[in-house]
């Protein structure tokens, strides 16, 4: 990664120099980022990855890549695949240090054992509504379950039993024997294990127990030495089963959990469960739709890593929970690439022009920068000749006041080009559309300058109609019509609020021949227009096809005269 302005400091931070400058740990920092593999990744996971990694960056540590792997009915080799390419792609880099929480089976199943055995654990027999039935609820306690004082033998027996397939599912668990009537429901007494009878993609049939989260996330922490286990809040009440388990078992290593508040983002969901059923009811295209705030899906978008890297660090990490505008990301996204892309033109709804002036079959080529604030960004060839296209929309037969371009009788400037001046409107005689102008160009303006001082109101891109290439636009917009899709109250379900025109397709969209042969995933502003990216997948033989990653500022407003 090249980004090497430092970190901005935060609570875990402090904690973590705190922890460093006081040699606990031997002064390591050892962090982690665990996803589940049930669902592709999402703009707040890149915030935990950031932070995780982040740490481990400043402080010369490690940040291990683990799939919490514990649940099979759930998880799938394509997640754990496309988890892979996406942490890569954010820039990060877990060396050796990829796990999976189901490397551990073997040692997780003796821990228990060990529990049990210190009289803190005991095979459950209840049924799973009479376990529910004896937690009690937050103002009631819970009640003893009558298998909690079992002989410690019969329950070691039993957990063997459990995990050599004598028994259904739903028959026992094991749980961890705390105290029914605490205030945290955490506590009253947890499942550590239950029999599933699903084979795991990893250990195949070799297990019909597994073990549950909060005890195979704290003894997978422990067992790789982790030092600093950073989670989402929703895991504080989880902190004391983390803190018991490792006590209990008195582990050499034991890390300290830190919460912190997640990323939620306006216009946008960030729940796997809700980003599964858009993708599977087909209202997007995949995990991968440029629309979904998913890894995947902004890469196809255009959004660059490391416009992500920096949006992480601009949000910052707290423990307050909030929503971010999506402007903040559409920002970063907007700095990042109006520094590195080149700039092209593409006309997205044509309308032709004929500079009657010009020769027929007249030819050349104009010197066009790459990048205005940039010249080592250098220059291309545009070619120009008799007929060309501009924006149908940089033209008004009867212009209102503060429309400033092209209109009959007005001058404007084409960008690097030469001054045109409109002479004749042809339309089509049926429709009264119309079809294409009438221009005359004036020499002496090559570049886009006048030798007499003369100014123009405005400056239109403009592509070479022999010359162009068609290309299709995708137009993306914001997914959801609401900032808080799950919090509108009258509407239950959060797909009510899908945005019908998130996605335009424009086809037969005009571009610079130049584009040709550039590699898929580039980014280009087209001027005056927004940053698009070259997708990958959508573009066929011969067959470009650009997303619209961001539009240009609003300052950028549609009725100003632009700016050269
Ligand atoms: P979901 O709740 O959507 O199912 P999850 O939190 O269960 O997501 P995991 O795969 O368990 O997904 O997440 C891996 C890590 O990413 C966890 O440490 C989790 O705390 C963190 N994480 C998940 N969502 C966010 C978010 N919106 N902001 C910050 N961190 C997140
Ligand atoms: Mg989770």
């Amino acid at each position: 990664m090249n980004d090497t302005k430092p970190y901005a400091m935060n609570f875990i931070r402090t904690l973590v120099t705190e922890d460093v400058n006081n040699n606990k740990n031997d002064g390591r920092v050892v962090t982690r980022f665990p996803p589940e593999p049930n669902g592709y990744l999402h703009i707040g996971h890149a915030k935990s990855i950031c932070l995780n990694f982040g740490l481990a960056l400043d402080y010369h540590g490690k940040c291990h890549l683990r799939f919490d792997d514990t649940n099979p009915a759930k998880e799938e080799v394509e997640y754990m695949e496309a988890i892979i390419a996406d942490v890569r792609w954010l820039g990060f880099d877990w060396g050796e240090n990829l796990f999976h929480a189901s490397d551990y089976f073997h040692q997780l199943y003796a821990f228990a054992v060990q529990l049990i055995q210190r009289g803190k654990a005991y095979v459950c027999s209840l049924s799973a509504e009479e376990v529910r039935a004896y937690r009690g609820t937050l103002t009631e306690p819970g009640k003893n379950s009558p298998y909690r004082d079992r002989p410690v033998e019969e329950s070691v027996s039993l957990f063997q039993k459990m995990r050599s397939g004598e028994f259904e599912e739903g028959t026992h668990v094991l749980r961890a024997k705390i105290d029914m009537a605490s205030p945290n429901l955490n506590l009253r007494d947890p499942t550590l294990y239950r029999i599933k009878k699903v084979n795991h993609h990893r250990t195949g049939d070799a297990w019909c127990i597994y073990p549950m989260y909060d005890f195979a996330h704290a003894l997978s922490d422990s067992i790789e030495g982790i030092t600093h286990s950073i989670c989402t809040l929703e895991f504080e009440d989880h902190r004391p089963l983390y803190d018991w388990i490792l006590d209990e078992l008195a582990v050499t290593c034991h890390p300290q959990q830190i919460e912190f508040a997640r990323l939620n983002l306006q216009y946008t969901e960030l729940s796997k469960r809700k980003l599964i059923q858009l993708v599977n009811e087909g209202i997007v295209e995949g995990w991968d739709d440029p629309r979904l705030p998913t890894i995947a899906g902004i890469r196809r978008r255009g959004y660059p890593p490391s416009a992500i890297r920096t949006f992480c660090e601009r949000i910052g990490v707290s423990k307050k929970e909030s929503r971010i505008e999506f402007e903040m990301l559409e920002e970063c996204v907007r700095d990042d690439l109006n520094q590195n892309a080149k700039r092209v033109m593409c006309v997205l709804s044509p309308l032709k022009v004929v500079i009657t002036n010009y020769p027929e079959n007249g030819f050349e080529e104009l010197d066009v920068p790459n990048h205005p604030q940039n010249p080592d960004m250098g220059t291309r060839k545009a070619p120009f000749s008799r007929e060309i296209y501009i924006e149908r929309e940089d033209f008004m037969e009867e212009p209102p006041k503060k429309f400033f371009r092209l209109a009959p009788g007005r001058e404007v400037r084409l960008r690097s080009a030469y001054y045109i001046t409109c002479n004749q409107v042809v339309k089509d005689p049926a429709t009264g559309e119309v079809q294409e102008l009438h221009c005359t160009y004036d020499p002496l303006t090559k570049g886009g300058g006048s030798p007499d001082g003369r100014k123009v109101k405005s400056t239109l891109h403009w592509v070479s109609a022999p010359h162009a290439i068609d290309v299709t636009v995708r137009l993306y917009d914001r997914l959801f019509t609401v900032p808080n899709p799950s919090g509108e109250k009258e509407e239950k379900d959060f797909k009510a609020f899908i945005n019908s025109s998130s996605l335009v397709t424009l086809t037969s969209c005009k571009i610079e021949q130049g584009v040709k042969g550039i590699g898929p995933g580039s980014s280009l502003q087209f001027e005056r227009q927004g940053y698009f990216c070259l997708d990958e997948k959508a573009s066929a033989e011969g067959e470009m096809v650009f997303n619209r990653t961001v539009t240009l500022k609003e300052t950028w407003s549609k009725i100003m005269p632009k700016r050269e």
